[in-house]
């Protein structure tokens, strides 16, 4: 209830067309919304999300940064985590799950992403950002449109009706060789599991590096139909 009013109140109509910010510089889209909404930037810490703290720093913008802290990260990552936060003054909170990991083991067995992974993302994650997002107008994602197939239809900026607000993609249009140019040139922190074979990077049970010719993103969630964590599948007008 409240998030379809917050919508309302930002005047977007799930079925209407978004603002025309194709082809933009990513930092000029992210500045758009961050100086008309209130926006967060939930980060999982790939080389987009690394990009993106980099342009948010450098311009001063007003988003708030976090990550879910799923209680399964590998300490890679959370060695990076620290070395942004240092790198560019900028806090990332730390956004939780109800349970740790071994509460839930108790409450519903051990390994439950081997069982029931979109159980486990769901506690873990969606769950998590949906109750941190409450508050903001917008989010800011990070995903790519040559990702996947199903993120081939990103739209740049679209309302989000699971979340209730807009989500912001402004690196959909950029392939991954054109975000790596970016960060290099920009000498921006990333996760150093990148030179060990990951090309993608999420929890560490879920999580193998990929072989040579694979898809970036064989590796997550290996020898399952999976291909997200929620967080990107019921997003905007689909
Ligand atoms: Fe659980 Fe794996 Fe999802 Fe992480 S990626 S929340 S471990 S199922």
């Amino acid at each position: 209830m409240e998030r379809t009013s917050s919508l309302a109140a930002l005047e977007v109509d799930p079925d209407e067309p978004a603002p025309d910010l194709e082809g933009r510089d990513p930092a000029d889209i992210v500045a758009w919304v961050a100086e008309r909404h209130r926006v967060a930037f939930p980060t999982g810490f790939g080389v987009e999300g690394c990009a993106l703290i980099d342009m948010i720093a450098r311009r001063g913008l007003r988003v708030e940064l976090m990550t879910l802290d799923t209680g399964l990260l590998f300490p890679e990552t959370r060695a990076l985590w620290r070395r942004l936060e240092l790198c560019y003054g900028l806090p990332i909170r730390a956004v939780l799950p109800e349970r740790t990991v071994e509460e839930q083991a108790i409450r519903e067995g051990p390994s439950l992403w081997k069982r029931d992974p979109d159980r486990c993302c769901e506690l873990r994650k969606v769950g998590p950002l949906r109750r941190a997002l409450l508050g903001f107008d917008a989010w800011i994602s990070g995903v790519r449109r040559d990702q996947t197939p199903d993120r081939a239809r990103i739209a740049i900026v679209e309302a989000d009706t699971r979340f209730g607000l807009i989500k912001v993609s402004p690196l959909a249009a950029w392939t991954r060789e054109r975000v790596w140019d970016y960060v290099r040139a920009h000498d921006v922190p990333t996760n150093e599991l990148y030179q060990r074979g990951y090309p993608s990077i999420g929890c560490w049970p879920c999580t193998t590096a990929a072989l040579p010719g694979e898809d970036p993103r064989a590796g997550r969630w290996r020898g399952r139909a999976k291909t997200e964590c929620g967080l990107h599948q019921l997003a905007g007008r689909r």
